[in-house]
């Protein structure tokens, strides 16, 4: 399966057509081109998929690929341009130069919660550095992923860029290949299934992964405005958004006006009734609305807010929980839904060592006025990326180099790092063949005298 597919596109690579800057320039175009044109087709197909609404897919996923398409071009050709970097004197004289090379043929594997900008983004940094890229779109967002398998088969040529659609199969039986870079964004678990599959070719990977991201609000923190950048983060999406704030972290005497605070911004966003707000998506699936009532069931008793569900629409309301400690089923695993745990606290020292205990977050999120718990909070927890007094903000800047760490993943990208993932960085050290200084070679003699000199 896909062997020729493959091929065609090793093939493609290997011709030196997509190196030029030209080729890449105008590739970078029809791609802006085909969001321009088939924006609204889009729009339609990822709500078709789960209700999203066509404001958070513009403003989250189209948009998101306009500006960062824009940005790319403008500033393709001094990305290309290779770096003049310093010599050293023990190999004086030299001219030393970085030249950026493109990998070759790579994998794109994308989930299902942002189906086009997870797609899409990836691509423009494969497409800028020059390689040749096949796309694995979610199986979980099929009115999605055959309309982008339709629309990049209309604008791009298939042994240059193409999409496969399918489930776990169809990713196993490309994961045979040796592709020069796979860049996955999914969950851990599969995300280790991804990297033992290209340790076999050694081929380089970026993992895009989640886990649970806290958020912590000091004592000093706007409880207002905190509790209205959370719940815009947590519930944009209906929570499926890999950097929401997983549960949140509130001063004890906090945490009801808290609570308080956010039922009100919940009731302003989607009126009393969710449901009935066209501004409020929809479960995935079946099996992700499942895995959420099952979790809400267990943990009834924390429930302070919604808790609402009607599996027929695979709709669950904003729900907030008011939960004692981790001995909940809901701070098991990653929660990926409209579910908010809510959680007390009096010392940050304990909630550091806490925090710490588990896995290394994608996102952290502080909300204070307080530069020393703001430091410390940076400085003591390690996590992919953030944002201070915001949640989830830190990705609309291409400027950000955008990540996990450890469980989270490995590798960034956006803006120009994107770029820097898909090429190689070629290191040459230029040497003129005039000067000779022949301390290196033997006899070594008094040399070393000469080279403690020089090396310290
Ligand atoms: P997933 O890991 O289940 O699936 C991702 C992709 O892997 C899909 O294309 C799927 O077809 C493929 N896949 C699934 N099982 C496979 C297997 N056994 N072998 C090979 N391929 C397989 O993730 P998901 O449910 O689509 O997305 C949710 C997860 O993704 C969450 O953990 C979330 O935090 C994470 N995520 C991370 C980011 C990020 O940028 N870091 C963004 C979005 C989502």
């Amino acid at each position: 399966m896909f062997e020729q597919l493959f091929r065609d596109q090793k093939k493609f690579y290997k011709s030196g057509s997509t190196r030029p800057y030209g080729f890449r320039q105008s590739q970078l175009k029809a791609l802006y081109r085909l969001l321009d044109e088939q924006e609204e087709r889009l729009l339609k197909a990822v709500f078709d998929d789960f209700k999203k609404p066509a404001f958070e897919t513009f403003a989250l996923e189209i948009g998101v690929l306009k500006s960062e398409l824009s940005y790319a071009l403008n500033n393709l050709s001094k990305w290309m341009q290779p770096e003049n970097i310093r010599g050293t004197l023990v190999n004086f004289p030299s001219k030393n130069v970085i030249y950026k090379e493109p990998l070759g043929t790579v994998l794109i594997i994308s989930p299902w919660n942002y189906p086009v900008q997870l797609s899409l983004l990836p691509l423009i940094g494969a497409i800028a550095a020059g390689n040749t890229a096949i796309i694995k779109p979610s199986e979980c967002t099929p009115n999605t992923s055959s309309l982008l398998a339709e629309l990049i088969a209309e604008y791009f040529s298939e042994d240059y860029i193409s999409v496969v659609q399918g489930g776990v199969e169809e990713t196993q039986s490309l994961l045979h290949f040796p592709f020069d870079h796979i860049f996955f964004t999914g969950s851990p678990r599969v995300g280790k299934i991804i990297m033992k599959a290209a340790a076999e070719h050694l081929s380089p990977v970026t993992l895009e992964l989640g886990g649970k991201s806290p958020c912590i609000i000091t004592k000093d923190a706007d409880l207002d405005i905190s509790a209205r950048r959370i719940v815009w983060g947590k519930f944009v999406n209906a929570g499926q958004t890999c950097v929401a704030s997983d549960y949140v972290y509130v001063p004890d005497e906090y945490k009801t006006p808290f609570i308080h605070a956010c039922n009100s911004v919940l009731r302003e966003f989607y009126g009393e009734n969710p449901k009935e707000s066209s501004d409020y998506a929809r479960i995935i699936n079946d099996q992700q609305f499942n895995r959420l009532q099952r979790i809400l069931e267990t943990d009834d008793q924390y429930i302070v807010t919604g808790g609402v569900m009607d599996a027929d629409e695979r709709y669950i309301s904003p729900t907030i929980l008011d939960i004692p400690d981790w001995e909940v089923e809901c701070m098991k695993d990653e929660i990926f839904g409209p579910v908010l745990p809510v959680i007390g606290y009096e010392d940050l020292n304990e909630i550091i060592e806490v925090i710490n205990e588990h896995p290394k977050p994608l996102a952290c999120y502080i909300f204070t006025n307080d530069h020393q718990a703001e430091s410390r909070i940076l400085e003591e927890i390690s996590f992919g990326g953030g944002a201070v007094n915001d949640t989830v903000a830190h990705l609309g800047n291409h400027h950000l180099p955008f990540g996990g760490v450890g469980n989270s993943g490995m590798g960034t990208y956006h803006g120009v790092h994107s770029f820097n993932t898909f090429s190689h960085r070629k290191s040459i050290m230029k040497k003129s063949s005039w000067l000779k200084i022949p301390i290196r070679y033997a006899p070594y003699n008094g040399n070393l005298k000469w080279i403690k000199r020089i090396l310290r």
